[in-house]
C-alpha cells in the first residue's frame, strides 16, 4: 500500500458514495499528475433498506467489468487496488456500520467484508465527512500534515488529518464539531445540549437567526420575502445579501461571526496548515470566506495572530464524497497508512 517506492506508478481505486435516495461509484485513477475520475456509475437506491448494500456491491462490479476486472486483465487496464465506501453513519473498525440514523438500512451490515467476500478486491468503508475530508485534502491541500475540514449543511459535519493521518477517535466520532457548546444558554439542540455550534453556524443556524431578526423587526427585506418567518431558510439569507439588503448583510455578518467562532477554537485546538470549509453556504465565496477570515483576525487574535491560517474553501461537488471514498482505499480506513503515501 506504500507507493514511495514506485513514484511514477498509476493507482486505481473505486470509490462509492451511498446516498439516501442513490448510490454513485467512480473509478479513479492516482498518478504523477494528480487524481482524476475516469469512470462513473450511479444506481437508484434506499439506504432505509437492507438492499442499499446490493446497490454498493452493483456499482463496484459495474466498474471493475467495464475495466478489466479486479486486476486488470482482459484489457490490459491497471488492476483495481480496492473499493473504498463512505456512507452516512459511523463504521466500527471491523467495517460494521455502528449508527446511521439516515442509512437505517446498512445499519449491523458488514459492509466491508461483503464487498472482501464477493469482489476479491480490499475494501474499507468511512463515514461521508471522513471521505470527503479526504477528497478536500486531494483537491485542495495535497501538502498539507494537518488539515481541518468543516462542512456546513443541515448540521455542521467535519473531519481532521493530523500529521498527515485521518483522524477517527477513541470511537469514531472524532472531527464532528457541530456539537461543541459555544453558548451554554442558547438554543436547546437535537443532541439534548444547549447553544452547539450547530445551532448557529449550520445551514439550518443561518435561517434561524433570520427568523428572529424578522420576530424583533429588524429585517424587514427578510420579512417581505416570505409569507411567514418559519418559512425562511438560509437561501432567503443569501439571495437578499447578494442584492445589498441591510437587514440581510446584518443578520449574515452575525452569521459569519459564529462561523468565525467555531473556526477559531479549532485553530487554536488543532494549529492546522489550513482550514477547508464546505457546504451551501459556501458557494456565496467572499461573501462568507472574506467576512470569516476578516472576523477571526479581528476579534481572535491568539487564533490568528503569526498563525496566518489559510481558510479555504472545499471544491465540494456532487462527486467529492464518492472521490474521497476512493482515495480512502490507500489512506486506510483506520489512519493505517499516512494520507501523504
Ligand atoms: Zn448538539
Amino acid at each position: 500500500m506504500d507507493d514511495r517506492s514506485t513514484p511514477t506508478a498509476v493507482r486505481r481505486t473505486i470509490g462509492i458514495d451511498v446516498g439516501g435516495t442513490k448510490t454513485l461509484g467512480v473509478l479513479v485513477e492516482r498518478g504523477p499528475d494528480g487524481v482524476v475520475v475516469v469512470d462513473r456509475e450511479q444506481v437508484p437506491s434506499d439506504a432505509a433498506r437492507p438492499e442499499a448494500v446490493d446497490a454498493i456491491l452493483r456499482v463496484a462490479r459495474a466498474l471493475l467489468d467495464r475495466h478489466g476486472g479486479a486486476d486488470g486483465d482482459g484489457a490490459g487496464a491497471v488492476a483495481v487496488d480496492g473499493v473504498g465506501v463512505g456512507l452516512a453513519g459511523f463504521v466500527d473498525p471491523y467495517g460494521v456500520v455502528r449508527s446511521a440514523p439516515n442509512s437505517v438500512g446498512l445499519v449491523g451490515q458488514d459492509v466491508r467484508g461483503r464487498l472482501e467476500r464477493e469482489l476479491g478486491v480490499p475494501a474499507v468503508a468511512d463515514n461521508d465527512a471522513n471521505c470527503a475530508v479526504v477528497a478536500a485534502h486531494a483537491v485542495s491541500a495535497p501538502d498539507a500534515r494537518h488539515l481541518v475540514a468543516v462542512t456546513f449543511g443541515t448540521g455542521i459535519g467535519g473531519g481532521l488529518i493530523v500529521d498527515g493521518k485521518l483522524v477517527h477517535g477513541a470511537r469514531g466520532f472524532a472531527g464532528e464539531p457541530g456539537h461543541m457548546v459555544v453558548d451554554p444558554s442558547g438554543p436547546r439542540c437535537p443532541c439534548g445540549q444547549h447553544g452547539c455550534w450547530e445551532r448557529y453556524a449550520s445551514g439550518s443556524g443561518l435561517a434561524w437567526l433570520a427568523r428572529t431578526a424578522v420576530e424583533r423587526g429588524e429585517a424587514p427585506g427578510l420579512a417581505a420575502a416570505v409569507a411567514a418567518p418559519a418559512d425562511l431558510r438560509g437561501e432567503h439569507v443569501t439571495a437578499l445579501v447578494a442584492e445589498g439588503d441591510p437587514g440581510a448583510v446584518a443578520v449574515f455578518e452575525t452569521y459569519a461571526g459564529w462561523v468565525a467562532l467555531g473556526v477559531a477554537n479549532l485553530i487554536m485546538l488543532l494549529d492546522p496548515d489550513v482550514v477547508v470549509l464546505g457546504g451551501g453556504v459556501i458557494a456565496t465565496g467572499e461573501e462568507l470566506l472574506g467576512r470569516v477570515r476578516r472576523i477571526v483576525a479581528e476579534r481572535f487574535p491568539a487564533a490568528s495572530d503569526s498563525r496566518h491560517v489559510p481558510i479555504v474553501a472545499s471544491p465540494g461537488g456532487p462527486e467529492a464524497g464518492a472521490l474521497g471514498a476512493a482515495l480512502l482505499v490507500h489512506v486506510g480506513a483506520r489512519g493505517g497508512w499516512a494520507i501523504r503515501g
